[in-house]
C-alpha cells in the first residue's frame, strides 16, 4: 500500500462509520436547543447500540432539566410580577415617588410619581443631582445634601430627611425622602435609591381646622420678604378669645364641627388670594397686600361682621369675642420673617390687654414697652437670685395725735446696672409672670422684722400695724392666709398686727373668691385695706359689699384740692362716704401743710405722704424717723359737710 492510497476499509468498518455519522447528524438538532428527540441506530453492533442509548439518556436528562428550569423561571417571573404589582400598590397608596441615583454617572432617575407629586413632567432622561436639589428650599438644601452624602460615606444606616420643595405651581410642599445605598462586594457604593413621600398635609396643615399652619406661614412670610419689588403688606393676627365656650356642655365632636364650619366661613370672608393660617391658641394669621389702615379695616370688616353673629351649637347660641394685632410692613426697612411675626405678636398682646374686639397696630412705642418688660423680667430674676429685694418703709400717721398708726412696706429692687429700682418699673411684669410671689416673700422676710424691732417699739409703741401690698394673683391663692400666719409665727410676731392692701382690680377679676379669702383674713385678725381708691374706675357698689377695714384714698383725688373747689367737693364726699360706711380712712399723697390743714379740718383720718416721710430704706427708717408732733387742728370746716342723718331721713 502506497502512502497516497487511502487505507482499505472493511465492510464492517464502513457500517460503523456510517452509523456514527448518522448518530452525529441526528444530534445536530441539539445544537439548535432541541432536546426532545431520540437517536435511532439501525445496527446490530453493540457499540453503536450503546452509543445511541447513552445519547438518548443524556438527551432525556437535558430535556427534563430544561423543563424544570423553565418551570422555575415561569414561577419566578410570576412572583416578580406579583411583587411588582404589590409594590406598585403600596407606592400608589402612599403616593410615594421613586428615585435612583447612579453613582457612576452621577445621574438621577425619577419615577413618574416623583415628578407627578410636584406637578412636573417626567424628564425624558436621567438628570444630574443638582436638578433635584435646585427645587429644594434654600434653607433645606444643605440638610438634604448632608443626608445623602453621610449615608453614602457609611455614616448613617439610611437616608431619612424631610424638606420643602417647590412644585410646578410655585407653592411649597413638604416631602420626606428615604433611601438606601447598594454596594458591591468591596463595599463600594454603586447606586442609591429610595422614595419620596408628600407630607405637606401632615406638616403644613393644622389638624383641627384643616387650614395651613404656622410652618406654612413661615414659608409665606419668607417668600414675601424676598420678593424683589416689595409690595405694601400687612400681617394680621386675629385671635378668638373664648373658643372654650363652644365646648361648654357639648360633645367634643359637635364643638369641633362647629369650629371647623366657622373657620370655613371665616375663610370665605377673605379675598380668595389671602390664605387664612391657623396658629396655636385659636389665632389666625393673614397677609394683606396693603399698608393702609383704612383698607385693612375694610378687609377685616366682613370677618368681624361674621363674628358679630353667634355660633349655633346644639340649639344654643355662643358669641365669640376676638382681638387682632396688625404689623404693617415698612417697605424701606429691612426686616426678617421672625421680626415681622414678632411685631404682629406684640400688637396682638397689646390688643389682648384691652377690651374684646380691640385691634392694635404695631408701633415703636409697643416695641420699647416690650423691651422694657423683658428688661424688667431680667432685673427681677437677677434680684431674686442675688437677694436684691429691698424693703422700704413709709409711715401712716394720725395727724391730730402724731401717732404712727401703720407702716407700709414698699418694695424696691437693687439692680447692679440701674441701682435702686421703683415698683412702677417692675410690679406689673412681676405680677404677670408670677414672679411677684418670690419677690413678696423676700420682702416679707425683711418687713416682719419691723414688728419686733426694739427701736421701732420704743418710738411708735407695740400697736402700730405693718401694711403690705398684695397682687391679684396672690390674693386668689387659697393658701395665702395659712402662709401669712406661718411666716408670722416663724418670725415670732403676731399676724394681728398685719394689714394687707388690695386694689379693686385685683378683687374684681374673681370677686366671689376674693371676697371669701378676704373674709377669712378678717376673721383671722388680719386687717384688710382697699388701696388706691378713686384711681381708675372705682366702683361705689364694691365699697358697700367688700369685706374691708380701711379705705386708702388715692393721691389722684388729692392732687390739686387746694386750687380746685370742685376737686375739694369730690374728695370731701369720698372721705365722708367712707366714714359713713364706718371704714377707717387713709388719705395718700399729702405733700404739703395746706392740704394737711384741709384734711385735718375735715377730720378725714390718717395720712400717708411725703409731708411726713418719703418711703425710706428699712435701716434709715429705724435710724431717722421719729414720731411727728400733733398737727394743730384748724377750725372745723363745715362748708363740705355731708347732710346729717336727720336730713337724710
Ligand atoms: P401704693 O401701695 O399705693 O403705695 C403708695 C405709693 O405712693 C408709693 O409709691 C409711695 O412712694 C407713693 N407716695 C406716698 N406718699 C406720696 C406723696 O406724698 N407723693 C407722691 N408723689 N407719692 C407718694 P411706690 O413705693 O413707688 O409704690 C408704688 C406702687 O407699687 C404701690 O402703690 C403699690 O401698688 C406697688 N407696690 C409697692 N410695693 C409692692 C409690693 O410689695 N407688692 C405689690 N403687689 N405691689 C407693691
Ligand atoms: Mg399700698
Ligand atoms: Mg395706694
Amino acid at each position: 500500500m502506497s502512502l497516497n492510497e487511502p487505507p482499505k476499509v472493511s465492510e464492517r468498518e464502513r457500517h460503523l462509520i456510517d452509523q456514527i455519522d448518522a448518530i452525529s447528524n441526528q444530534l445536530c438538532q441539539a445544537v439548535d436547543g432541541t432536546f426532545d428527540f431520540y437517536v435511532e441506530a439501525d445496527s446490530d453492533e453493540i457499540a453503536i447500540q450503546k452509543l445511541a442509548q447513552l445519547n438518548n439518556f443524556l438527551l432525556e436528562t437535558a430535556h427534563r432539566t430544561l423543563g424544570e428550569l423553565s418551570d422555575s423561571h415561569r414561577q419566578l417571573e410570576a412572583r416578580v410580577v406579583e411583587r411588582t404589582q404589590r409594590l406598585d400598590l403600596v407606592l400608589t397608596a402612599t403616593n410615594d415617588g421613586i428615585w435612583e441615583w447612579d453613582l457612576k454617572s452621577g445621574l438621577v432617575t425619577l419615577s413618574v410619581r416623583w415628578t407627578g407629586m410636584l406637578g412636573l413632567p417626567r424628564p425624558e432622561e436621567s438628570r444630574p443631582l443638582d436638578d433635584w436639589l435646585s427645587l429644594v428650599h434654600t434653607e433645606d438644601r444643605e440638610a438634604v445634601e448632608r443626608a445623602l452624602y453621610r449615608h453614602l460615606d457609611g455614616l448613617t444606616k439610611a437616608v431619612n430627611v424631610e424638606y420643602r420643595i417647590r412644585d410646578a405651581r410655585g407653592t411649597w410642599r413638604m416631602v420626606l425622602c428615604r433611601g438606601l445605598c447598594q454596594r458591591d462586594e468591596q463595599g463600594r457604593p454603586v447606586r442609591m435609591a429610595g422614595t419620596q413621600t408628600d407630607t405637606t398635609e401632615q406638616r403644613l396643615s393644622d389638624s383641627l381646622t384643616g387650614l395651613p399652619n404656622g410652618h406654612y406661614l413661615d414659608l409665606l412670610l419668607n417668600e414675601r420678604l424676598v420678593e424683589k419689588s416689595r409690595q405694601p403688606m400687612s400681617l394680621v393676627k386675629f385671635q378668638l378669645l373664648n373658643v372654650a365656650s363652644l365646648f361648654d356642655g357639648v360633645a367634643v365632636e359637635d364643638a369641633v364641627k362647629a369650629l371647623r364650619s366657622l373657620v370655613q366661613r371665616m375663610r370665605r370672608q377673605l379675598p380668595p388670594n389671602v390664605s387664612l393660617v391657623a396658629l396655636p391658641e385659636h389665632t389666625f394669621a393673614m397677609i394683606f397686600e396693603t399698608a393702609e389702615v383704612l383698607a385693612l379695616e375694610r378687609l377685616l370688616e366682613p370677618l368681624e361682621k361674621l363674628l358679630g353673629q353667634p355660633v349655633e351649637i346644639e340649639g344654643q347660641q355662643v358669641w365669640l369675642s376676638h382681638i387682632s394685632g396688625v404689623a404693617i410692613l415698612n417697605p424701606q426697612e429691612p426686616i426678617s420673617a421672625d421680626e415681622w411675626r414678632q411685631q404682629a405678636r406684640l400688637a396682638q398682646a397689646s390688643a389682648r390687654a384691652s377690651d374684646s374686639g380691640a385691634r392694635r397696630y404695631y408701633s415703636e412705642a409697643l416695641r420699647l414697652g416690650a423691651r422694657a418688660n423683658s428688661r424688667a423680667e431680667q432685673m427681677i430674676r437677677g434680684a431674686i437670685a442675688a437677694n436684691g429685694v429691698r424693703c422700704f418703709l413709709q409711715p401712716i400717721v394720725d395727724p391730730l395725735s402724731g401717732q404712727v398708726r401703720c407702716v407700709e412696706a414698699l418694695m424696691r429692687l437693687q439692680d447692679p446696672v440701674d441701682g435702686l429700682v421703683n415698683p412702677a418699673v417692675f410690679i406689673e411684669v412681676a405680677e404677670r409672670t408670677g414672679l411677684i410671689t418670690p419677690l413678696w416673700e423676700m420682702l416679707m422676710d425683711q418687713a416682719l422684722k419691723l414688728l419686733k424691732d426694739p427701736a421701732a417699739a420704743e418710738r411708735f409703741g407695740n400697736e402700730f400695724l405693718l401694711s403690705v401690698n398684695l397682687s391679684a394673683r396672690q390674693l386668689l391663692d387659697s393658701s395665702l392666709l395659712e402662709s401669712i400666719i406661718l411666716r408670722c409665727e416663724r418670725e415670732g410676731v403676731s399676724h394681728r398686727r398685719l394689714q394687707i392692701e388690695v386694689t379693686e382690680t385685683a378683687v374684681l377679676s374673681e370677686p366671689a373668691k376674693a371676697f371669701r379669702i378676704l373674709q377669712r383674713m378678717r376673721a383671722a385678725g388680719v386687717r384688710v385695706a382697699l388701696d388706691d381708691f378713686g384711681s381708675g374706675y372705682s366702683s361705689l357698689a364694691q365699697l358697700t359689699s367688700m369685706p374691708l377695714d380701711t379705705v386708702k384714698i388715692d393721691r389722684q383725688l388729692v392732687v390739686g384740692v387746694n386750687e380746685s373747689p370742685r376737686k375739694r367737693h369730690v374728695l370731701a364726699a369720698v372721705v365722708a362716704l367712707c366714714q359713713r360706711l364706718e371704714y377707717d380712712v387713709v388719705v395718700e399723697g399729702i405733700e404739703d401743710a395746706a392740704t394737711l390743714d384741709l384734711l385735718c379740718g375735715w377730720e378725714a383720718g390718717d395720712i400717708q405722704g411725703y409731708y411726713y416721710a418719703r418711703p425710706m430704706a428699712f435701716p434709715d427708717f429705724i435710724k431717722t424717723f421719729t414720731q411727728p408732733s400733733p398737727h394743730p387742728q384748724p377750725p372745723r370746716d363745715v362748708s363740705w359737710e355731708p347732710p346729717t342723718d336727720a336730713a337724710l331721713r
